[in-house]
């Protein structure tokens, strides 16, 4: 089980009455529960435990390499995490961890664990059950997922959806892979098969990339901003509907720009909470396609975002990366 801070584990600052990260070791001692199962649990801890909105791609890096250093060792990995970039997170070690085909699942809470209400408990103890379920020598679920409020879903199909709900994440296109009921119940054709190949960490992730949600009140001053932004390598472009966009000239040209004179990759998803785009539908979305954007499909933003960076980390020919990212590599698009 490996702590990085978040709302489970925080408590209230006296002076100002906001809630901050506080260390593990209390943590554990809040769940005598843990004791009870039937499974050795060791533990460690970031030195810093965090806010989750102060993630950042060196701490998917150190959670890789934690990963990997114990990989042998375990039967599977719960990460402790704060809600708000969980879906992040989740998203970009599903890319990173190559030929994963043990059980890597997060969680977190929407209350303290300290707090009387808390839904932390149910989450954490759950969740280890689901790292630790075996069929025999093969785990049940070889794959990142995010266990909270009753549902197991896919790490890079997930987003936050609610800042209120105990049920704070949604899947929006991809159905639980588990539902904690009175049973534990796997749905195990939506689960991944694990992969052949040996398990590798590729840490190495592309920073430079834009996410560009279209509005009506794009200007083309901000626009000519943001593509000149130096050593830009992708804009993820949140499209309307089924990924569409202004047809105006001013828009397509400087799009078109990007992708010509700039090697700039552009990317298309929908801003829609649910579906896939299908640009070829409307006269909107085909402008963007002679452009060359890439297909995203029904990716989530966090799955889009965190996929290039690791895409990109490969140093691949453009090509490669076009078609790499069009085609589901962790189960993160349908097709
Ligand atoms: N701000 C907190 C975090 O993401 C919220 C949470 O944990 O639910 O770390």
């Amino acid at each position: 089980m490996i702590y990085t801070g978040g709302t489970i584990g925080m408590r209230k600052d006296i002076q100002t009455g906001a809630l901050v990260p506080f260390d593990f070791s209390r943590l554990i001692d809040q769940i005598p529960e843990l004791q009870l199962i039937d499974k050795k649990i060791d533990t460690v801890s970031f030195e810093n435990p965090i806010d989750s909105s102060n993630i950042q791609p060196r701490h998917w890096q150190l959670l890789a390499d934690i990963i990997a250093e114990n990989y042998d060792n375990y039967d599977g990995f719960v990460i402790l995490h704060g809600s708000d970039t969980m879906a992040y997170t989740a998203s970009a070690l599903s890319f990173m961890l190559e030929n994963l085909s043990k059980p890597v699942i997060l969680t977190g809470s929407q209350l303290p664990i300290g707090d009387l209400r808390t839904d932390a408990k149910e989450n954490i103890i759950t969740s280890i059950q689901i790292a630790g379920s075996y069929n025999g020598e093969k785990p049940i679920v070889p794959e990142v997922g995010i266990y909270f409020e009753f549902k197991l879903l896919r790490g890079n199909r997930t987003v936050k959806a609610s800042s209120e709900h105990f049920n704070a994440f949604d899947a929006p296109n991809y159905l639980p892979l588990a539902q904690s009921g009175v049973d534990l119940k796997f749905f195990r054709d939506r689960i991944l098969n694990p992969p052949d190949g040996i398990f590798n960490v590729q840490k190495n992730l592309v920073e430079n990339i834009i996410v560009l949600k279209i509005h009506p009140a794009l200007t083309k001053d901000y626009l000519s901003y943001i593509i000149n932004i130096p050593k830009l390598k992708a804009i993820i472009l949140e499209t309307y509907g089924s990924g569409n966009a202004p047809t105006e000239p001013w828009f397509i040209d400087l799009l078109q720009s990007v992708v010509t004179k700039k090697g700039i990759h552009l990317i298309n998803i929908t801003q829609c909470q649910r579906g896939s785009i299908s640009p070829e539908k409307y006269e909107t979305g085909r402008k963007l396609m002679a452009i060359g954007t890439f297909d995203g499909k029904d990716m989530t933003t966090e799955a889009a975002l965190t996929k290039m960076m690791y895409l990109l980390g490969k140093k691949l020919s453009k090509k490669a990366v076009k078609s790499a990212f069009e085609r589901p590599i962790r189960g993160e698009m349908t097709i």
